[in-house]
């Protein structure tokens, strides 16, 4: 077996996915998502970035012949070269594994090895902002991997980031983790048993295994699927015996409360949650002691301070408060990497004559983002009164950076900001729902609400962004708008069962 830094990086982020690539049956994988594909373009542009700083060279040698290649890259080391871009090392690790370390760079640096004044670190380059425990152990085993070629340690080994200088991996502290998780990882790949499904959206969401991996979870009602059921506390959990649904739903706070990874009230809100989705039932959480601190509010309390508290979290507004005769429901399309909100979409709902009206102010270059959001406060002015409600941190985060950015007078932000109201704050704080997240997409579908294009999402809609910039095809902008016209009408819809719900309970 070939174990290489790839399969070792895999195996940090999800035991079940380094033995589903090494032993489950690939054609059952999915393909590459275009999200992912993206990622991986941004991935070579930035390497490529990074590699026209050096002055590399690269071992030649036929593809996938990894002796060759050691040899090849052997023989640049012996030369002395400054710098070899893509090396390979292959080393047995016992009779029947070997290893292979292909780092992105090996650097040349003063010191003493088997080829004379000189030693080589390994130093890998990576889009991450943070020096992932995954990036670590993979250093430390290109480290090792260099070690024994050139019989000396590289004295460090280099982390090669986004937007920071390069980190020093210390080899000291990870190269015994990672001789751990090396022993570990072949353990599980040769096992015959696949490491237990935990769905966890930031590492499946990109992993082709995830239909299948998500119908096993579903099919055993695995509580990973739990909202706020998280790794470590799912190990905290296992310590007490408490792995299904069932046993969650009907668990003791206070005996989960004790355990390392839960703190205030999240055990009391764990089992909510276990029983909500056990009955597929909504349920109000009864500490949501925000709504009893309302309840005694004087009835004097000016609606300033009602509203500063508003601002806050944990305070909800009674439900009537959340209906005006002119709601403003608003939601924006951002391209992160070029700093734009490339489109303002707000309905207007008018209850007093039953209609609504959906506004899209779109910024079809970097150039047209101001005009954009002159055209989006224009619209806002007309409704002085109106709430406006969002889903997420999101758009107030925006309405202060372009306010800053285009110097709208900040009297004027203040008073508009004063008017958003977080329907995620709302619902996510004060009641549990059944559902697997607290995510606008799974409480709406989960309310009934549908996308009219059901694969629209927000990194499609950047990738819409991205294509009509580079073809013009404006056929991609319509579908940007329709998405975010949903979205706007999904708010809303969440926003009047959530009034609905507390009205009727
Ligand atoms: S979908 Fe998730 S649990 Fe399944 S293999 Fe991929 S990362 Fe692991």
């Amino acid at each position: 077996m070939l174990l290489n830094a790839e399969i070792l990086l895999q195996y940090q982020r999800c035991q079940r996915r380094a033995f589903l690539d090494a032993n489950g049956d690939l054609s059952q994988r999915d393909p590459i998502s275009d999200a992912l594909h993206r990622v991986i373009q941004e991935k070579f542009a930035y390497q490529k970035f990074v590699l026209a700083q050096y002055n590399y060279q690269q071992p030649e040698y036929p593809k996938n012949d990894w002796e060759a290649g050691t040899k090849a890259t052997l023989e640049l080391m012996q030369q002395g070269v400054e710098c070899i871009y893509k090396g390979v090392i292959l080393a047995p690790y016992s009779e029947d594994i070997t290893l292979l370390s292909r780092p992105h760079l090996l650097i040349k640096q003063q010191g003493h090895s088997k080829f004379g004044d000189w030693v080589y670190i390994p130093a890998n380059i990576q889009l991450s902002k943070r020096p992932k425990l995954e990036y670590q152990i993979v250093a430390a085993f290109d480290a090792q991997m260099l070690a024994i070629s050139q019989l000396a340690d590289p004295p460090t080994a280099l982390l090669i980031l986004r937007r920071t200088d390069a980190y020093e991996v210390s080899l000291s502290k990870w190269i015994p983790l990672m001789h751990l998780s090396v022993e570990e990882c072949i353990r599980t790949l040769n096992s015959l048993e696949i490491p237990e499904v935990f769905i966890s959206r930031q590492k499946c969401n990109f992993c082709g295994w995830l239909p299948q991996c998500y119908a096993e979870a579903k099919a055993t009602e695995h509580l990973s699927l739990i909202p706020g059921v998280t790794p470590s506390r799912y190990s905290d959990l296992q310590t007490i015996d408490l792995v299904t649904l069932e046993a969650l739903a009907r668990a003791n706070p206070d005996q989960i409360s004790t355990l390392p990874s839960f703190e205030g009230k999240s055990a009391q809100q764990l089992v909510l949650q276990a029983r909500s989705t056990k009955l597929n039932s909504p349920i109000i959480l009864p500490f949501g002691s925000a709504y009893e601190i309302q309840q005694t509010l004087p009835t004097q309390t000016s609606q300033t301070v009602l509203r500063d508290l508003l601002q806050s979290r944990y305070l909800p507004l009674k439900p009537e408060s959340l209906i005006a005769p002119i709601e403003l429901y608003f939601d924006i399309e951002a391209q992160p990497d070029l700093n734009l909100d490339y489109l303002l979409g707000v309905v207007v709902c008018n209850r007093l004559t039953n209609t609504e009206k959906y506004y899209a102010f779109l910024a079809e270059s970097q150039a047209e983002e101001q005009k954009a959001w002159q055209q989006f406060l224009d619209l806002i002015a007309q409704y002085p009164q109106a709430p406006v409600f969002h889903f997420c941190p999101y758009e107030v985060d925006t309405v202060k950076r372009l306010g800053k950015l285009y110097y709208t007078p900040p009297e004027q932000i203040s008073l508009l900001l004063a008017r958003f109201i977080d329907i995620y704050d709302q619902v996510a704080y004060n009641v549990v729902l059944p559902t697997e997240s607290y995510a606008l997409k799974t409480l709406a579908r989960w309310l009934g609400f549908e996308w009219r294009n059901p694969e629209a999402n927000g990194s499609q809609s950047i990738l819409w962004y991205d294509k009509w910039l580079e073809t013009g095809d404006r056929t991609l902008l319509d579908a940007i708008v329709q998405y975010n016209e949903d979205d706007c009408l999904a708010t809303r819809h969440l926003k009047d069962w959530f009034v609905g719900f507390l009205q009727n309970s």
